[in-house]
């Protein structure tokens, strides 16, 4: 067999990665750019969002900038390409950015009226799977979105409206876990935003687990308590340390074959594990900016979820550059307790039909509550959250 490359092929190659050079380059000046602009503009005021509010603690997230992928830079597609399902990582407009088998294609969409759904605010989303029609070279076409298995949302609010309707936006479509990262401290633990996280994930109908990092700083008698508790509401719990490399097995196990989310709050060490488990990622961490641009508020915000591939098969993090978390300010005040599971399971017991579990007058939750110092807590979480809908 010859070992010689067709030149036709060869040709096809360098005008791709030479394609995606000049992209490259148009994307550092971009960015560059943008940096000298940024730091002309002071800084904006610090927004309060209903969502990143923890007892009396005001939490932010830091920007991060965006980073281009760094598994496999190159946008290079096996020439010709095969009819293929691949996985939409990155939604540039009317370019998105497809992984199949490892290598980054970008397509194109279909013409209108095609099978994509366009009567959604989001018809294509990160974590689409899409069938790819070969169109000659290394060009493919997007024909069909697969049927979503899940839908991470957000809610959408029109401030210039007086009745602020809102709308969910699908951030991300497919995803199979939220893992809610927290850490034994340097921030401390807060077991009520672990309980929103939980929540929202719930809201989605997302199977959540709880990452508990930083264990090399000890972890408190209080911290393996709540934990247990979460254990035993049936939430898996992870314990792990970017720091020392511990339980990183065990979450990357989780993690592999998978689409996840990772959110929690600010510090407790997100990027860290993930550079942990892939090093070339590189994602800064330890920053925290003022910035409270993009915060999940109102119609200005540029959200664009991506999905980071980690090195393991159809392995995947979803990262929403701007929203650290996703927020449930819409939810009807009685559908709080259903994501609850404790309050849930107890509340058939409840004298009232439309028991709300805040003091009505034989309660079984309440009941139950004074024996069970683990819903005790759960229920002033679900109380707090409450007031907060209400
Ligand atoms: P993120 O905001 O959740 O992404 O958190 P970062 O990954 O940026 O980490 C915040 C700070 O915590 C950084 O200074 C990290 O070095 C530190 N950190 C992260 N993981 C660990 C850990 O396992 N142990 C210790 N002691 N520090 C950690
Ligand atoms: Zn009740």
């Amino acid at each position: 067999m010859s070992e010689e490359v067709p030149k036709r092929r060869l040709k096809g190659i360098r005008k791709a990665l030479d394609d995606n050079k000049q992209r490259l380059e148009l994307k550092e000046r971009q960015r560059k750019r943008l940096a000298e602009s940024a730091s002309r503009r002071p800084p904006p005021p610090r927004r309060k969002d209903w969502w990143h509010t923890d007892d009396q603690h005001e939490i932010e997230e830091p920007e991060r900038p965006a980073r281009p992928l760094r598994r496999s830079p190159c946008v290079v597609a096996p020439e010709p390409l095969p009819e293929a399902i691949g996985t939409i990582v990155e939604i540039r407009p009317g370019e998105p950015l497809v992984e199949y088998g490892g290598a980054f294609v970008r397509a194109t969409l279909p013409a209108a009226g095609a099978a994509i759904d366009p009567s959604t605010r989001s018809p294509l989303a990160v974590g689409d799977r899409v069938q790819l029609q070969p169109t000659g070279g290394d060009q493919a076409r997007i024909v069909a979105i697969l049927p979503r298995r899940s839908a991470l949302t957000r809610d959408v609010y029109d401030v210039s409206r007086r009745d602020a309707i809102h709308e969910r936006h699908v951030l991300a479509a497919n995803i199979d876990q939220v893992i809610v990262v927290c850490s034994t401290a340097e921030p401390p633990f807060r077991p009520r935003l672990i309980d929103r996280y939980l929540v929202a994930a719930s809201r989605d109908s997302l199977p959540a687990v709880v990452c508990l990092n930083k264990e090399d700083l000890g972890v408190a008698d209080k911290v393996e308590w709540y934990l247990d508790g979460y254990s035993r509401l049936g939430v898996p719990v992870l314990r792990a340390s970017a720091l020392t490399g511990a339980g990183l097995v065990e979450l990357k196990e989780c993690m592999a074959g998978r689409i996840s989310l990772l959110t929690g709050h600010s510090g407790v060490g997100k990027s860290s594990l993930l550079n942990a488990l892939e090093p070339a990622l590189a994602l800064r961490t330890g920053e925290v900016t003022q910035t409270a641009a993009g915060q999940g508020k109102g119609r200005h915000t540029t959200s664009a979820a991506r999905l980071i591939a980690l090195p393991f098969p159809d392995t995947f993090v979803v990262d929403t550059p701007g929203i650290r978390a996703f927020g449930i300010r819409g939810m009807e005040a009685r559908e709080l307790a259903r994501h609850f599971a404790d309050i849930a399971a107890l509340a058939p017991g409840c004298a009232f039909d439309d028991c709300l579990h805040r003091g009505e007058p034989a309660c079984a939750v309440a009941g139950r509550a004074q024996h069970d110092g683990f819903l005790r807590k759960r229920l002033e979480s679900y109380r707090g959250m409450l007031r907060e809908l209400e």
